[in-house]
């Protein structure tokens, strides 16, 4: 029989995947039982918009997708593999249609990496249910953190809700067992007798009735396609290179409109002071800095597996570089912060349905004010960090850690709308869309979530503004309005200009006032349900 590699949204790669490599060594005992005949490797993936829009996925992640599917196609070829694209509707029929293949290409082996949202294990399990009817061996295996859940438990073996105590325990597992971060072995070519196959042959340029890569996808098109493979190309070694570009490249310029291998431009040591690595302690709180890896997007499709940035860090520092005392450090722990919000995920499958995690602020009675909703989805709140961070999510589908936290706050507290509008807004317009970092940072933001900020912490975006864009050059390239005001103005204009400076600006009002939100925001964490 031959062997079905069943390739999802989150891990579009070749190199280093748990479930691909299985297949292939599956693939390969088949042809030395068989002598030859059989034991092919054939990558299925299945494009489903039903399920892009159950996630909130928007057009920029599904360019993202595509494009890395025509890579992905390019490089398979180079092996003999064929990659057959699937676009599949209603997402009901997937199990359907997924066994459906394996018949008709002669599989008796199914591998895929597990996606942890609920919906997805559902249909997993109807896969799986089906699949044995029909006699198809299913693996399915943990692939896309580093620690998979269900690993990082309590002495009394339950899931953890608080970051740090999980990530003691996160790094004790993964220092007792280094095998967690190795590479998989890479496929090995299929037999050349599968360019002759009488079923199998065509694989290679099946196209039509919804097979084949499509440049868009109805409902999803992107409209700024070329603005952002400028800015997040796919090629095989782009996330390399951004990987590079963080450990080796010059920190500390701002680079606010370039690409993420850009960012870090002028070699210098890696992990040295000055380094965005080694700088990363400082430049992650920055948003006026090239001060993060910007690698998101990559990880978020799986284009690159978390192991390797930890492989990557470990090789550069000699050593497993976890916990707070350097950059480097800090940034594994960020990683680290990834495989937290997944195993949350997958340990209450109810915050990926839409629930808080605190049952408590399940119905906060969330003002629901259409405008100011709208005023910061524009950037148009006249608080400037908050609007210079709403924009260039619009602009390049990315935002600062920084930014995303004091823009969550303040959607959450000053303007107490649902979390959950806010997340599905980021959700759409994200090209490193994650479900669950997404909704882990703002479960966080909105004080509703596992270990979040609590309630009566309320950021304030102004003295938050002055501390991560000291010299206000993040606002004034995002905020043009605001290009010719000096100083520290620029963080509050509407108090430190004079009335006549400031309408001259064209900059609108504070939609809120500062005090009195974060006094209303108390009062409603404090009573959930009324005023
Ligand atoms: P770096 O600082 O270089 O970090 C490296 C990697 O670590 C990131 O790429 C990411 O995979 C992981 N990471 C870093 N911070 C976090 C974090 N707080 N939570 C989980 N993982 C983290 N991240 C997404 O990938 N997709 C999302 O949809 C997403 N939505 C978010 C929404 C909110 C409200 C908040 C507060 C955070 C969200 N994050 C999300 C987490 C974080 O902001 C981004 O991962 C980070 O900004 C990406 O930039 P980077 O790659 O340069 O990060």
């Amino acid at each position: 029989g031959n062997v079905v590699f069943w390739m999802r949204m989150h891990d579009l790669r070749i190199h280093d995947s748990r479930a691909l490599a299985l297949a292939s060594d599956l693939a390969a005992k088949r042809r030395k039982a068989s002598a030859g005949s059989g034991g092919n490797l054939i990558v299925l993936h299945i494009l489903s918009p039903g399920d892009f829009k159950a996630h909130d996925r928007g057009p920029r992640r599904i360019d993202f997708l595509l494009r890395a599917l025509k890579q992905l196609e390019a490089g398979f070829n180079k092996l003999d593999i064929p990659l057959v694209t699937l676009l599949v509707h209603p997402r009901t029929t997937i199990p359907d249609r997924v066994l459906e293949l394996c018949k008709e290409w002669g599989a008796t082996e199914l591998c895929a990496n597990i996606e942890y949202e609920v919906d997805e294990l559902w249909r997993d399990l109807r896969v799986i249910k089906k699949a044995r009817e029909q006699g198809v061996h299913v693996s399915m295996l943990h692939d896309s953190c580093i620690v998979p859940p269900g690993k990082v438990l309590t002495g009394n073996g339950k899931p953890y809700s608080v970051f740090s105590p999980w990530n003691r325990k996160w790094t004790e597992v993964l220092s007792s067992d280094l095998s967690l971060i190795e590479a998989s072995p890479d496929p090995e070519p299929n037999p050349k007798s599968i360019r002759t196959d009488a079923k199998l042959k065509g694989l290679f340029e099946r196209k039509g009735d919804g097979y084949g890569v499509p440049d868009e996808i109805a409902g999803f098109e992107c409209h700024d396609k070329e603005y952002m493979a400028k800015l997040w190309p796919v090629t095989d070694d782009a996330p390399f290179k951004v990987l590079d570009s963080f450990m080796t490249g010059k920190g500390g310029q701002t680079v606010l409109d370039s690409s993420a291998i850009e960012q870090g431009k002028g070699k210098v040591e890696a992990n040295s002071k000055e380094s965005r690595l080694g700088r990363y302690a400082i430049g992650r709180n920055l948003v006026s800095e090239n001060g993060t890896s910007r690698i998101s997007p990559y990880l978020a499709a799986g284009l690159v597996s978390a192991r390797e940035c930890i492989r990557r860090t470990k090789a550069i520092t000699k050593r497993l570089t976890v916990g707070r005392d350097s950059g480097a450090a800090m940034w594994n722990t960020e990683i680290a912060f990834r495989d937290f919000y997944a195993h949350v995920l997958a340990a209450w499958p109810k915050v990926s349905m839409g629930h808080a995690f605190i049952p408590k602020y399940e119905n906060v009675r969330w003002e629901r004010d259409e405008k100011s909703l709208e005023a910061w989805k524009e950037g148009k709140t006249g608080y400037p960090i908050v609007d210079a961070a709403q924009r260039q999510c619009l602009k390049q589908g990315y935002m600062h850690n920084r930014g995303r936290m004091i823009s969550a706050m303040f959607l959450t507290k000053h303007l107490l709308q649902d979390w959950r509008l806010g997340e599905k807004h980021f959700s759409i317009h994200f090209v490193d869309q994650d479900q669950a970092s997404n909704n882990g940072g703002w479960q966080w933001s909105a004080s509703t979530g596992t270990d979040p900020q609590p309630y009566f912490r309320i950021f304030n975006p102004l003295s938050q503004s002055e501390k991560s864009d000291p010299e206000g050059d993040y606002i004034r390239y995002w905020v043009p309005e605001l290009k010719g005001v000096k100083g520290k103005a620029i963080h509050d204009p509407f108090n430190r200009l004079t009335k006549a400076e400031f309408k001259k600006l064209g900059y609108p009002e504070p939609i809120v006032e500062h005090k009195s939100a974060r006094e209303r925001a108390l009062r409603r964490y404090k009573n959930p349900g009324d005023e």
